[in-house]
């Protein structure tokens, strides 16, 4: 696949290592889970290829790690075209979209991450962009200014966010599909720790990958960061093969417990328990009395506490659920 960075990078180091040893997922049928999606993908690419035609436009949202820019990749080398890739915050001028969008060719994937950080007159260039594959530029000022109208070869705009919600209206109104990705189940992160440790040369049981399966929070990423981390353990302090014994060993030392949190959602859950006496309490006064953004709480760690049910959302705000006093060894309180 050809894949070329545009402006910005979307990815971390991290990805960038994986995918040069080939773990990143490459094609449909090696992409493990949210099988929606994949299903209503296949529909759409295989009607888009008879028609000789561009997919339509695509929206992923969830959060991180779980495979948005990786199915961004996947459409590209099933569609046989190429990737380009940014990101929301990369683009500050309308002049820059248009320079990348000027660039593309007919059916090239365009991957747009965290696209609702696009400023609102980058967003105005996408919306003729996205709905007649054209964009409007203005030569001249003052009185003698005119516009001039540029086609567009036709293209895929893939955008991808972890905050839905905070899309304008008419940017996602634009996007013809629209896939939710949702926590992976451990049956499904196994399989993806097996394929990894498969590319990888390491050697893990079906018990050490299931340990791994179930304190990788639901997310990708996580477990093979997991997987690379535990596999350094494995080779240092035993014979170098992962079984479940070894994977609770090193995941302990990494702080990450049996539910896959980690420190810091202890410390949200702890510090909700101890200063606000459970709950309620709102984003912002959680995020300074922990010092953590609280962008980065609602995206990333908030998410997966509501999902294993040790926090729920109220009117009022955040509370902790009995689940919660339990795991981390507090009594309830009396009322
Ligand atoms: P996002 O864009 O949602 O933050 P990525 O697409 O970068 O997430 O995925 C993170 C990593 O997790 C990738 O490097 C990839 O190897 C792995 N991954 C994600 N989804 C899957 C999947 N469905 N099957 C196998 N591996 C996956």
């Amino acid at each position: 696949m050809a894949r070329q960075i545009v402006t910005g990078t979307a990815e971390t180091k991290e990805d960038r290592v994986l995918m040069s040893e080939g773990i990143r997922p490459q094609r449909l049928e090696d992409y493990i889970g949210q099988e929606k999606i994949k299903d209503s993908l296949r529909v759409y690419m295989e009607a888009a290829r008879m028609r000789g035609d561009a997919l339509d436009h695509v929206l992923f949202y969830g959060p991180p790690g779980l495979g948005k820019t990786t199915l961004a990749g996947i459409i590209a080398n099933e569609m046989g075209t190429s990737l380009k890739v940014t990101s929301g915050p990369a683009i500050e001028k309308p002049g820059e979209i248009a320079a990348i969008l000027n660039n593309l060719q007919e059916g090239d994937i365009l991957f747009v991450d965290e696209i609702h950080r696009l400023n609102r007159q980058v967003e105005e260039v996408l919306y003729p962009a996205m709905e007649d594959y054209a964009i409007d530029i203005v030569i001249g000022k003052g009185a003698t200014a005119r516009s001039i109208r540029l086609e567009l070869p036709k293209f895929t705009l893939v955008g991808a966010t972890t905050r839905p919600g905070m899309l304008t209206a008419p940017l996602r109104d634009r996007f013809g599909v629209v896939g939710h990705l949702d926590y992976y189940s451990v049956p499904e992160l196994k399989l993806i720790i097996e394929r990894t440790a498969e590319r990888l040369r390491v050697r893990i049981d079906e018990k050490g990958a299931s340990e791994l399966a179930r304190r990788s929070r639901g997310t990708p990423r996580l477990a093979n960061r997991l997987l690379k981390r535990v596999r350094d353990f494995a080779m240092v302090k035993y014979d170098g093969e992962i079984n479940a014994a070894v994977a609770a060993d090193a995941l302990d030392i990494l702080e990450v417990d049996q539910f896959g949190l980690e420190k810091l959602d202890r410390d949200i859950l702890e510090t909700m328990i101890v200063k606000f006496g459970g709950g309620p309490v709102g984003l912002d006064t959680l995020s300074s009395s922990i010092g953590e953004d609280s962008g980065t709480i609602e995206d990333v760690y908030e998410p997966y506490l509501l999902k294993t049910g040790f926090i729920i959302r109220t009117p009022r705000g955040r509370m902790v659920t009995e689940a919660a006093y339990e795991h981390l060894g507090y009594d309830l309180p009396q009322e």
